[in-house]
């Protein structure tokens, strides 16, 4: 099992890291093929791997067998995500001590969507309602965790306005993040405007770009409208000229993020974090196409 390196650590190498998102599966029967997917995209080298946090006991527990899975057992470097919902201050301890325990170093501090079924995040009773709050507590408590803390540069969909919104993000920096992932963006624009718009508001903190390939044309429509990132009309209309071909999508949507990974890298992003939708494929077509550029 690698010593787990803080991604502070590995930012100051000053090479860009290329790192991949896993989700929790919904049972604990598909975690195997995850893990599989997980060894398949260890040959291909990561700076590291995240794995997503869902509310909710079943999920929850799943996160954490996955996180401790591609740690353990296939030695990645691995940061678990730790949302808000759901969890008292006693509760989010408990579970951050497990983390401290277990060796990571790096954990991914989020307020976290709404569960199933709810409209609106709710505060639960004891518990936090900005992800601010999350990252000074767990700073508090460990301070020898690196946090990462999310950006929008399409503006956090319950924002009034971006002004407000890098505000917002101004606290949370300023609260102990250590480096900001984005939120899913397909226009490289969005993503330079963002960056210039944060360093305007005080902000230094290294900001990965977050790139998702993309796998099938309704799935994503589906996702860029609950984030509310754009899905320019070039790439639509690429993907629907295709949709009957679920091959021929797919490497629409490869190609399309590997020619955003080359230019923002070329640019001088700091890396790039592939939202991999747990397929490993894509994910190694576009790290070994970026290490090759
Ligand atoms: C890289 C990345 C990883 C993610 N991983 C997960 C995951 O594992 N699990 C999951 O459930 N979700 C995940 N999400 C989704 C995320 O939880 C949602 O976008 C959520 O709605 C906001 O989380 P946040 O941490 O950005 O919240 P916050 O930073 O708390 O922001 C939430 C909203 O409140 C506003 N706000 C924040 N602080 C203040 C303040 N002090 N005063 C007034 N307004 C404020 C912000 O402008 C924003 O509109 C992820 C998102 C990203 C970009």
């Amino acid at each position: 099992m690698p010593k787990q390196q803080t991604i502070s650590e590995l930012l100051e190498k000053g090479r860009p890291l290329l790192s991949v998102e896993f989700f929790p599966p919904k049972t604990a029967e598909s975690i195997e093929p995850l893990v599989q997917a997980g060894k398949r995209i260890s040959t291909c080298n990561p700076d590291f791997v995240s794995v997503t946090y869902g509310a909710g006991g079943s999920t929850r527990d799943l996160s954490a067998t996955v996180s401790r899975r591609m740690k353990d057992e296939v030695g990645l470097q691995v940061m678990p995500h730790l949302t808000c919902v759901g969890s008292t201050q006693a509760e989010l301890g408990e579970i951050l001590d497990d983390f401290h325990n277990e060796g990571y170093r790096n954990i991914m501090a989020l307020r976290g969507d709404p569960p199933q079924g709810q409209s609106d995040f709710q505060v639960t009773e004891g518990g936090f309602k900005y992800a601010s709050d999350l990252v000074a507590f767990i700073k508090d408590r460990h301070p020898d965790i690196c946090l990462g803390i999310a950006g929008y540069p399409e503006k956090h969909p319950e924002a009034e306005s971006l002004k407000s919104d890098l505000d917002a993000l101004k606290i949370k920096a300023d609260a102990g993040g250590s480096f900001i992932t984005t939120q899913l963006f397909f226009e490289n624009a969005a993503y330079f405007e963002y960056v210039d718009q944060v360093r305007a508001h005080g902000i230094n903190l290294p900001i990965i770009p977050g790139i998702m390939p993309v796998l099938a044309l309704k799935q994503i429509k589906r996702i860029t409208q609950l984030c509310q990132s754009e899905l320019p009309r070039a790439l639509e209309s690429q993907l629907s000229e295709v949709e009957s071909d679920p091959e021929a999508v797919r490497r629409v949507g490869v190609e399309w993020a590997m020619r955003q990974v080359e230019e923002l890298i070329e640019k001088g992003a700091p890396g790039v974090h592939i939202y991999a939708l747990n397929k490993a494929k894509s994910a190694i077509e576009i790290i070994n196409a970026a290490r090759n550029a």
